[in-house]
């Protein structure tokens, strides 16, 4: 069968292609090597964060992938568990950078709370060393373990996307993809790999300085209660760019590095989501390596429910669930698109923002393919 579209990877980059392209009419078909759904897109926290993307293009297209993840969700019956952000801090410092910040265009949707209004939206949060939060309106927030794969037969059924699976996808020389069941015929492919650097253009990928990411993730029980929204804390204003490249956060980061030295150590920030059945998803760390280890370690965990009750003002409710995730990782850029081929595009989002971001991306890259002048 011939297709106008091939999308290499079943992540959410690669379904946000595929559905790109299909809303363009081109005829789509997707291929991963898993049976289902196992990278970073099923590991991650779901959570659609706008406040706090990076200025400007990152920015965009976060609320461009909110958008299009809102119609998605209505239409493939993915129900949206929660929705806002509340940035949670205990020090001065964050103050002034949430000052800053809500000076700026990115505030949009966003206002501050005092403690004592946040205690009277959410009392089961007491919180006592907290001074402000931030109270973002934008984001929202999927359980991706089950909204991918509801992304994915949704682009099957209703807008006909053919589906490979338990394939690799080994060589392409448009039209033809090589894979390791037979040949596919398609005018244009996208690659969207994921952390996959060797399968294909290694030596193109390998200019590109790129390292893989590991993550410690946790889900605790139902604290008894809903949160008001997903929760983050100091931390966070140091980690994503929104804030942290704001003049405003020097005076924080110099102060964290003092007092949480082994948090930055690990790199430890919190994000504290909440599931349909009340239970919490909660990290998380970041070590960088050609491949990291494979393995939980405790003293990490215990960094992440350090901060946790320091943020929200409660005892962790017992660990029911462990894992760790990896996603790619550049030195110089938050998402990397290559064009080894007029008809192929390799897009790899480096930052760890890919459910944030996908959709624009997706739709950035079949605009991309579809005027490079490549016939169908
Ligand atoms: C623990 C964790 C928490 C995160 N939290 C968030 C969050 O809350 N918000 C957010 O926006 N982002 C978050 N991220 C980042 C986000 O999950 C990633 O940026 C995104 O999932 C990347 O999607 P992807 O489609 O590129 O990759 P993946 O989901 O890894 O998918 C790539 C797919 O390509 C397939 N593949 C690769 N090569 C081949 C080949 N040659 N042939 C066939 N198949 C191939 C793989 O099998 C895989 O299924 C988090 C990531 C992790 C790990």
């Amino acid at each position: 069968m011939q297709f106008d579209l091939a999308v290499v990877g079943a992540g959410i980059v690669g379904l946000a292609t595929a559905l790109a392209g299909a809303r363009r009419g081109l005829r789509v078909i997707v291929i991963d090597r898993d049976a289902q759904a196992n990278g970073a897109s099923v590991r991650n926290f779901g959570f659609v964060t706008v406040t706090g993307q990076e200025r400007a293009t990152m920015w965009q297209r976060a609320r461009r992938t909110r958008e299009v993840w809102r119609e998605v969700a209505e239409a493939a019956g993915i129900p949206v568990l929660q929705t806002g952000l509340w940035m949670s801090v205990r020090r001065q410092e964050s103050v002034d950078v949430l000052e800053a910040f809500m000076a700026t265009e990115m505030a949009a949707g966003c206002r501050l709370l005092s403690p004592a209004e946040a205690r009277r939206r959410c009392p089961q949060l007491p919180a006592p060393d907290r001074v402000a939060v931030l109270e973002s309106t934008m984001e929202l927030r999927v359980e991706s373990r089950e909204a991918i794969p509801r992304l994915a037969a949704w682009l099957a059924s209703a807008h006909g996307v053919t589906f490979m699976r338990n394939t690799v996808v080994r060589n392409i020389a448009t039209p033809t993809v090589y894979t390791s069941r037979g040949n596919v015929q398609a005018a244009r492919v996208a690659v969207c790999p994921g952390d996959d650097f060797n399968a294909l253009y290694p030596e193109r990928l390998g200019a590109y300085a790129l390292k893989r990411c590991k993550l410690q993730m946790l889900r605790l029980a139902d604290p008894g209660f809903r949160l008001p929204a997903a929760i983050m804390s100091d931390l966070g204003l140091g980690r994503y760019r929104g804030y942290a490249d704001l003049e405003a956060s020097a005076a924080l980061k110099s102060r964290l590095a003092v007092e949480q030295a082994e948090h930055l150590q690990h790199g430890v920030h919190l994000i504290v989501v909440q599931s349909a059945d009340g239970s919490l998803v909660v990290g998380d760390s970041h070590h960088y390596a050609a491949t990291p280890d494979p393995f939980s370690h405790e003293q990490i965990d215990a960094l992440i429910l350090d901060e946790f009750g320091a943020a929200l003002g409660i005892e962790p409710p017992p660990t029911i669930e462990r894992w760790i995730g990896t996603y790619a990782s550049a030195p110089d850029r938050s998402v990397l698109i290559d064009a080894p081929e007029p008809s192929v595009r390799v897009a790899i989002v480096t930052c760890g923002a890919g459910a944030s971001t996908g959709f624009a991306i997706g739709e950035e890259l079949i605009t991309d393919l579809v005027y490079s002048g490549v016939s169908a």
